[in-house]
């Protein structure tokens, strides 16, 4: 049997509630939110869920997560940001300042624009899944460039839209309003 891991969800902000949820439905995990550095140094992997990245952002500094956490990636803690997330993890986010600063990614926010604010979709990801997963995008921010050794996982209509670097991943779409949980498998498997 395999190991038990912790997987913390940061629990500022945003679709935290989803995400626990849909970590209880994995086998070989156990889920918990993540709001102080004790807890962060006690979980195998984190995911940084949607919500509003200026907001969750400025939450990680007055918390003293900001160094702690991105320490804690640059050691090799597998991490997933979802949208917000993703946003949280790149070196570069167009015209403002970044967060966490760790992925060679230059993200745009908002970049669907009001009209197709939110939308879904389904589309193959090989790595993840042989079949093909739906995809939620709510106010969706996609990858205008990832550079090093970030992988885009997804493209859609020409902008990436996933992407892997090592122990991170970014997804602009949000699994845990979905039911698939392909995703979550593949993050498992990055914490071994
Ligand atoms: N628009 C949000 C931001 O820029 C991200 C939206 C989301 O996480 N669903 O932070």
């Amino acid at each position: 049997m395999e190991d038990n891991k912790i997987i913390g969800v940061l629990s500022f902000q945003g679709s935290v509630e989803e995400h626990l949820a849909a970590l209880e439905e994995l086998p070989g995990v156990t889920g918990v939110p993540v709001k102080t550095r004790e807890v962060l140094k006690q979980v195998d992997g984190l995911i940084l869920p949607g919500g509003e990245s200026t907001t969750i952002g400025k939450l990680l500094g007055i918390f003293g997560l900001l160094e702690p956490l991105r320490q804690r990636i640059l050691q090799g803690m597998p991490v997933w940001g979802t949208c917000a997330g993703m946003i949280l993890l790149a070196k570069d986010v167009v015209g403002e300042a970044p967060h966490l600063g760790v992925m060679d990614i230059s993200v745009r926010r908002n970049a669907y624009g009001t009209q197709l604010d939110s939308f879904q979709a389904t589309a193959p990801v090989s790595e993840i899944s042989d079949a093909p997963i739906p995809l939620v995008f709510i106010r969706a921010p996609w990858v205008e460039r990832a550079w090093g050794s970030a992988k885009p996982l997804l493209t859609l209509d020409g902008h990436i839209v996933a992407v892997r670097q090592d122990n991170m991943l970014a997804t602009s779409f949000h699994p845990e309003l979905t039911g698939d949980r392909s995703v979550y498998r593949y993050f498992r498997n990055m914490i071994g």
